[in-house]
C-alpha cells in the first residue's frame, strides 16, 4: 500500500455531532464539533467540516465508523461501535494507562472501566435522569443567562458556594431562580450547581470503583469547575484534554483504522 491511510470517525450524540479524520491510525488530521446531534443536519455538517479542514473528500476515507446515540442512522458508515467502546479506545490513545473513564455528555453520564489496549471491561450508566448530565448544566446556564463555556470562570470566583438540595432538574431550576431572587451571587450558585452535578457522577462512578489513571471525556470535561469538584470528591487527579468532546469520534476513527489493517492482512 502506498500513501497514508485516512479513516473517519463520527460520533452522533444526543446534543452534539462530532467527527475526526485520522491519519494512519494515530494522527488527528482534523476534527469538528457541531452543537446539534441525532436527527439534525449536525452529523452531515460535522463530516463536511472535518473533511474540508483535512483537505480530503469522503472518497479518500478508507473506512468510516459511527458511534453515539444516533450511530445507526449514518448513511455511508461501514459499521458502528458503541460509544462506551469508543470512549475507552479514544481515551487510551490520548492517555495510555487509563483505567477509568467518566463521560459526561448532553443527556447521559457513564463511568467506564478500561483494560489493556483501551478495551471496555465494565461500565455503569445513567440515562434516565438529567441530573448529573450536560443537560442539567445547559438548563441552569440558561436560567443564569450564561453560556456553558462561561460556567467554569464564574465558579472560580466563588467564595461561598451554596448547596442545591434538589436532585430533580426541574426543582433544582426553581431553587436556582429562588437563590437569584435572594440576590445570592451568581458565582456561588454556579459553584453549587457544579457540586450537585459532581456528587451525582461520583455516586455513579464509585459503583464500578475508581482506579487511576482517571480520564474525563465528553463536552462537560471542558468545564474546569466540574472537573475540580470531581477531583475533590474522588481524591484523584482527573485527566482531561482540550479535545475531550471528540474522544468518542477519535475512538471510532481508530476502530475504522483497525478494520482497514485487518482487511488488508486477510487479503
Ligand atoms: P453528546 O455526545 O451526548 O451529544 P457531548 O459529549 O457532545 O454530548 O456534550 C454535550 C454537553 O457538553 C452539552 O450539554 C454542554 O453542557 C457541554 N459543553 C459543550 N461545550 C462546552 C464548553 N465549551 N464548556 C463547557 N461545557 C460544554
Amino acid at each position: 500500500m502506498s500513501g497514508a491511510v485516512y479513516t473517519l470517525g463520527v460520533d452522533i450524540g444526543s446534543t452534539a455531532s462530532k467527527a475526526v479524520v485520522l491519519r494512519d491510525g494515530e494522527t488527528i488530521a482534523s476534527m469538528s464539533v457541531i452543537p446539534v446531534g441525532a436527527g439534525t443536519t449536525g452529523p452531515y455538517r460535522a463530516i463536511t467540516s472535518a473533511l474540508e479542514d483535512a483537505g480530503k473528500r469522503i472518497e479518500d476515507m478508507m473506512c468510516v465508523c459511527s458511534t453515539g446515540y444516533g450511530r445507526n442512522s449514518l448513511p455511508g458508515s461501514e459499521f458502528d461501535v458503541s460509544e462506551l467502546s469508543c470512549h475507552a479506545k479514544g481515551s487510551y490513545a490520548l492517555f495510555p494507562g487509563v483505567h477509568t473513564v467518566i463521560d459526561i455528555g448532553g443527556q447521559d453520564v457513564k463511568a467506564i472501566r478500561v483494560g489493556d489496549g483501551g478495551r471496555l471491561v465494565n461500565f455503569v450508566m445513567n440515562d434516565k435522569c438529567a441530573a448529573g448530565t450536560g443537560r442539567f448544566l445547559d438548563v441552569m446556564a440558561r436560567v443564569l443567562e450564561l453560556k456553558v463555556s462561561e460556567l467554569a470562570t464564574m465558579d472560580a470566583k466563588s467564595l461561598n458556594q451554596i448547596n442545591i438540595s434538589s436532585t430533580c432538574t426541574v426543582f433544582a431550576e426553581s431553587e436556582v431562580i429562588s437563590n437569584l431572587s435572594k440576590q445570592i451571587p451568581i458565582e456561588d450558585i454556579v459553584a453549587g450547581i457544579h457540586r450537585s452535578v459532581a456528587s451525582r457522577v461520583i455516586g455513579l462512578a464509585k459503583r464500578i470503583g475508581i482506579e487511576e489513571k482517571v480520564v474525563m471525556t465528553g463536552g462537560v470535561a471542558q468545564n474546569a469547575g466540574v472537573v475540580r469538584c470531581l477531583e475533590r470528591g474522588l481524591g484523584v487527579h482527573v485527566h482531561t484534554s482540550p479535545n475531550s468532546q471528540v474522544i468518542g469520534a477519535l475512538g471510532a476513527a481508530i476502530f475504522a483504522y483497525e478494520r482497514v489493517i485487518k482487511t488488508m492482512a486477510n487479503k
